[in-house]
């Protein structure tokens, strides 16, 4: 093991742009349609193969397998469900619809353990599993009551399907399950007030309760503003309006969008301010928003700059979000992505030689 990069852990954060041939497939046909099997187990193999290449000491399937996205993979094609749910709008104009849930019992369709199986099977590297969050799967409940299944068992139906989804992923040996709360950052847009955000970390903290704090330092929180087609749908929100929040959450590991910030300082300063002495801070030192790609000594410096606010053993590094969130999202190739990867590796070990003294 290379000494070094040990002091400083570097993590992905899940998705990885699909193969351009996958996606063409995909749209073609139906997205749940076996013939395709051979093909998203193509995807995910080069995805892990490309992951290990990069140095990266933890990698993810890349959610080639995700249906559609990060969010509803695990709902996707449910009966008891409509398209036309939540609208997440984004700051270039476009947006993407969640579903409604149309009647009850909620359960989910798959859980995200079956992408671990298969990353399992190619993968030498520890690997890590992204699921989604309670609070986003929260809004598939329209504002108007579902006659005979009331709010309130919708939502323990949810924690319920929510903890069996990570302890199977736990279980399984995920390296870190982390929750994506990308949601978060939104809701502060949607409601100043703030109490749309509470009601989201009650909502989680009540699933992460259930977890002993043995498991919960393997299970980790994603906050960033979003990221599809380059575009985000919250960066206009200061993270003063997150974090403090956000800390509250009941988890060993938080993964915050860091790199695109316009200042990233005032961040580091909220997070040294809030930050608990039980939680591990990765910070994000690639954007996968920006098409061009950091170099090593980039991210080395965005890394001490951050050690700088963050004491080395709560520190880690990340990418800001994942690639392609959204199955369909071309604006960033596999090439960019990985080479990214790879910065995000090497200048986490040159700051960690850094720091430990060693050049
Ligand atoms: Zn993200």
């Amino acid at each position: 093991m290379a000494a070094p990069a040990s002091i400083i852990p570097t993590e992905p954060i899940g998705s990885i742009p699909r193969p351009v041939d996958l996606i063409d497939r995909v749209a073609k046909a139906d997205s749940e349609d076996p013939n395709l099997a051979p093909f998203y187990e193509v995807a995910i193999r080069d995805t892990i193969e490309r992951f290990e290449a990069t140095g990266s000491p933890v990698v993810t399937d890349g959610e080639q397998w995700k249906y559609h996205n990060f969010a509803t993979y695990c709902v996707y094609g449910l009966p008891n469900t409509a398209p036309d749910g939540f609208t997440i709008p984004f700051l270039d104009g476009h947006t993407r619809r969640m579903s409604r849930l149309t009647r009850g019992p909620f359960r989910y369709r798959r859980y995200a353990d079956g992408y671990l199986d298969i990353a399992m099977r190619y993968a030498h590297a520890p690997v890590k599993q992204a699921v989604i969050s309670p609070s986003c799967l929260s809004l598939l409940y329209p504002s108007e009551r579902i006659p005979d299944y009331p709010r309130e068992q919708f939502i323990q139906d949810l924690l319920n399907e929510h903890e069996t989804e990570i302890r199977r992923c736990l279980n399984k040996g995920a390296h870190k399950v982390q929750v994506d709360f990308t949601e978060g950052r939104l809701a502060v847009k949607i409601d100043p007030s703030g109490h749309l955000l509470n009601s989201f970390i009650d909502l989680n903290n009540l699933a992460l309760s259930r977890f002993s704090p043995e498991e919960r330092r393997r299970i980790g929180v994603h906050t960033c503003p979003g990221n599809d087609f380059d575009s985000t749908h919250s960066a206009d929100v200061d993270y003063a309006e997150l974090l403090p929040s956000l800390f509250e959450l009941k988890a060993g590991n938080f993964y915050i969008a860091l790199a695109a910030e316009p200042d990233r300082r005032h961040v580091l300063k909220v997070i040294r301010k809030y930050r608990k002495a039980d939680q591990r801070i990765f910070v994000g030192v690639t954007a996968p928003t920006d098409p061009r790609v950091e170099t090593p000594e980039e991210v080395r410096d965005r890394v001490l700059e951050a050690s700088e606010y963050i004491p080395i053993g709560q520190l880690g590094t990340t990418d800001d979000c994942g690639f392609s969130p959204f199955s369909d999202d071309t604006s960033t190739s596999r090439d960019t992505a990985f080479a990214k990867i790879r910065a995000r590796v090497l200048g986490t070990t040159l700051a960690a030689k850094r720091i430990g003294g060693t050049s």
